[in-house]
């Protein structure tokens, strides 16, 4: 157990959330977890999760993106503690069904003003929720969407979305929505003027994990256009949103910096912020806020040993030994981010050794998820020092469409989630969200200070709340 235990715990949006004196890494509060849970015989996967790399996240994008609100993309990761986070720092959120604007509303998130229902094609129910909830801002890339609306909704303020691409984005969007920028905007803007459906913006999606940012500047030259044109077809254009695709964390290819930089060049260019009617810029980031702040650590349940060719498919390797690690949680749980985020997530062994940067000690091997599905593997073919049943293996940056969208198939449960945060974060936190106007006192209040440091140090599990880590 790492040195410095726990200061206590805060109760915050109805989940546990341990306050240390210091800021701690994931990675040594992952640890503490791992050895409670194996000395108490329970090997399930679970996550750690830093609020603090979430505050981080917010001052750098107030910092670099100084003119843009950001409306979190709620489908990138809807943990209720993260959204509180976002929440009680002002974001907006982008929801994309009944479900997700649900979740903002009935928690007290935001209200309907800072909710953009950012799914071009919507159902009818939604839409007539949309409007008895008063979200009123909406997007659209076709006349049909114009129709529903105009029927179910009076009152929305439709956003244009328009189709400009990075082509070697992690996942390309614009194969699905958006319209063509200069032969159906333009008519889309004169069909909504024609049926008196107020348009008031544009918005765009270049790609989730975006590795071009130039794909920005030219969409936002398109908007600029595209503004004009609706302002003179009578439309009140005020509106421009910059979609989703900043990184989760830098990369070789990309860093957010380098994306504001493109972006703030551009809104200079063409919406600057003196000599035209003020427009609102807002932009709906996901991975940006969730990714690095989630931490996933599995257990090694099962190996096989096997002749090293099995993994490489190279029969010169079929005299040395290679490795089948079966982990627990896998491509139906939070690794679904391989097959529907394009992801390669690399671990590593959680309790670092010597060995593990030797290569002449590492092997061959195999990772494997849970279920008894051939399709379950995370990872096809990597070098590894020998694991052992029991062990831990540690994934950083796994907050973003990972939990979201795991499932529960054949019987394995979603990683438990351990929430923590450094005191003079907390302070801030609590500071940033009473002064904000939709800060709510009453949802963040102090747990008994019985939790306090060690005393509940050894009940960590199977206390009433299943999340609780001290
Ligand atoms: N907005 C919309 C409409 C999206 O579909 C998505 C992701 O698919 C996002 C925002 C979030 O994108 P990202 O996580 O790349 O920021």
């Amino acid at each position: 157990i790492a040195s410095e235990l726990p200061l206590r715990t805060e109760l915050y949006s109805n989940h546990a959330l341990t306050v240390f004196t210091d800021h701690r890494s994931p990675v040594d509060i992952a640890k503490d977890v791992a050895c409670l849970k194996s000395a108490q015989g329970d090997d399930l996967p679970f996550m750690v999760m830093d609020a603090g790399r979430v505050m981080a996240q917010m001052a750098e994008w107030r910092r670099l993106l100084p003119r843009v609100e950001p409306f979190y993309a709620v489908k990138c990761n809807n943990d209720p503690v993260l959204m509180r986070l976002l929440a009680d720092q002002g974001a907006g959120f982008d929801c994309a069904s009944k479900g997700e604007i649900d979740q903002i509303l009935e928690h007290g998130l935001a209200p309907p003003e800072k909710i953009i229902y950012a799914n071009p094609c919507k159902t009818r129910n939604y839409i007539k929720h949309a409007a008895r909830c008063q979200v009123n801002m909406m997007t659209f890339d076709c006349e049909d969407e114009l129709h529903k609306v105009k029927s179910f909704h009076p009152h929305a303020q439709m956003i244009l979305r328009i189709a400009v691409s990075d082509p070697t984005a992690q996942c390309p969007l614009n194969i699905k929505f958006g319209c063509d920028p200069i032969q159906a905007g333009p008519a889309l803007l004169a069909a909504a003027a024609e049926l008196s459906v107020d348009v008031v913006g544009i918005s765009f999606h270049v790609g989730s994990g975006c590795n071009d940012p130039t794909a920005y500047a030219v969409a936002i030259g398109h908007a600029r256009r595209l503004f004009d044109l609706g302002d003179s077809l009578g439309h009140q254009m005020t509106i421009l949103d910059l979609g989703g695709g900043y990184p989760g964390h830098p990369t070789e290819n990309i860093t957010f910096p380098q994306i504001a930089g493109v972006i703030n060049g551009a809104l200079d260019e063409y919406f600057p912020e003196v000599g035209y009617n003020a427009v609102r810029v807002i932009g709906e980031p996901g991975r940006f806020f969730a990714s690095a702040a989630f931490t996933l650590v599995t257990n090694v349940i099962a190996k096989t040993k096997v002749p090293a060719s099995r993994i490489t498919q190279n029969e010169h390797d079929a005299t040395t030994d290679g490795f089948m690690y079966y982990l627990n949680d896998g491509v139906y749980g939070s690794f679904n981010c391989i097959l529907y985020d394009h992801n390669r997530p690399t671990g590593r062994p959680l309790f670092e050794r010597p060995e593990d940067t030797d290569a002449s000690r590492q092997t061959w091997a195999a990772l494997w998820g849970p279920t008894c599905d051939g399709l379950d593997q995370i990872t096809s073919k990597c070098r590894l020092r020998r694991l052992n049943e029991g062990d831990w293996v540690a994934w950083d940056n796994m907050g973003a469409y990972t939990c979201a969208a795991g499932s529960e198939f054949n019987g394995f449960p979603r990683p438990n989630i351990y929430y923590f945060i450094a005191d003079k974060e907390w302070q801030a936190l609590r500071e940033q969200s009473l002064s904000s106007p939709d800060g709510q006192e009453d949802e963040i209040r102090s747990v008994a200070s019985s939790f306090s440091s060690c005393s509940g140090f050894d009940s960590a599990f199977g206390d009433e709340y299943d999340n609780f880590v001290y």
